[in-house]
């Protein structure tokens, strides 16, 4: 079963269709002891999964300021292997970026085979904040949903699962941390009056997000969306989904490690037999 909801693509959705403080009628406890569990079997998965070298997992985040993006990469993904999981985030265009096409700098940050990556922020920037703000002409970002789609087919048939997961957070809650950051000094860091201005936007942001999530959930590279006001349970349903994505490919990766190790054996054998005749 999965807390969050996959985009078939069968009929356009909309947001409000969505009810952000969903949380399966779990407990706080509840969730964090079964998502702890979810990420120690998601880090032995890790583990088969770089040691055999065969498939790639990208994860893209989204969301509007303070949705929990960095949140979600502190609780599911620091308790991974950080020599095979990092993560990638993309701001602002710098002017060498800005000189390229607008997949350059995202397809140089793909994990490479045995690799996890987490985009915060990702390609979907291109037809997000650059729409709303029109920064490029629209026949310019109108091309960009099939580029995108394209560009992630690339992905997945070169054996990479791409999950993209777009953290819906009400108006009021957004408020909410917007104000707690304030008052907390330790969050300071993170004041950016650019997230107000951001807010005023809050309709023209879900119109772009409803575009992106009807044009660009794929088969093999789908949306969910996260019903993220409970932070807890948000973590919740982005492990588990991570979890039962690479589930399937455990035995495969197994028996691919076997092989490497019976290989190595029989190497290591005719190596000593060689010094022993010498
Ligand atoms: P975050 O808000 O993710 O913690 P920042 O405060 O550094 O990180 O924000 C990064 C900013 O960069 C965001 O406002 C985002 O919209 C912007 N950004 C990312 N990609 C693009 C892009 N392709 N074009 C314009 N702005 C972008």
């Amino acid at each position: 079963m999965s807390y969050a909801h996959r985009i078939e693509g069968d009929r356009p959705i909309k947001l409000s269709e969505f009810d952000s403080t969903e949380d399966a009628g779990l407990r706080h406890e509840e969730a964090i002891q079964r998502t702890d569990r979810i990420v120690a079997e998601l880090a032995e998965l890790q583990e088969l999964m770089s040691a055999s070298r065969q498939r790639s997992l990208l994860v893209i985040l989204q969301g509007r300021d303070t949705s929990g993006k960095d949140g979600t990469i502190r609780h599911v993904a620091g308790a991974l292997n950080s020599q095979s999981c990092s993560v990638a985030s993309f701001k602002q265009p710098t002017e060498e970026e800005m000189a390229h096409d607008f997949l350059w700098r995202i397809h140089a940050e793909t994990p490479a085979k045995g690799q996890i990556k987490i985009f915060n922020r990702s390609q979907y920037e291109d037809v997000l904040v650059v729409r709303v703000h029109d920064l490029v002409p629209k026949h310019v970002w109108r091309e960009r949903y099939d580029q995108i789609n394209a560009f992630e087919r690339l992905l997945t048939d070169s054996d990479t699962t791409v999950l993209k997961f777009y953290l819906h957070i009400s108006k009021q809650e957004q408020k909410r941390r917007l104000l707690e950051r304030e008052r907390n000094p330790m969050k300071s860091w993170k004041l950016s009056a650019g997230d107000w201005k951001d807010r005023e936007l809050w309709d023209e942001y879900t119109a772009a997000y409803e575009d992106v999530l009807n044009r660009c959930s794929t088969a093999s590279a789908p949306w969910f969306i996260v019903p993220a006001d409970k932070k807890w349970f948000r973590n919740l349903a982005i492990a588990e989904i991570l979890l039962e994505s690479l589930k399937p490919f455990r035995q495969g990766w197994i028996d691919r490690v076997e092989e490497i190790g019976r290989r190595e054996r029989i190497a290591i054998e005719e190596y000593k037999r060689s010094r022993e005749n010498s």
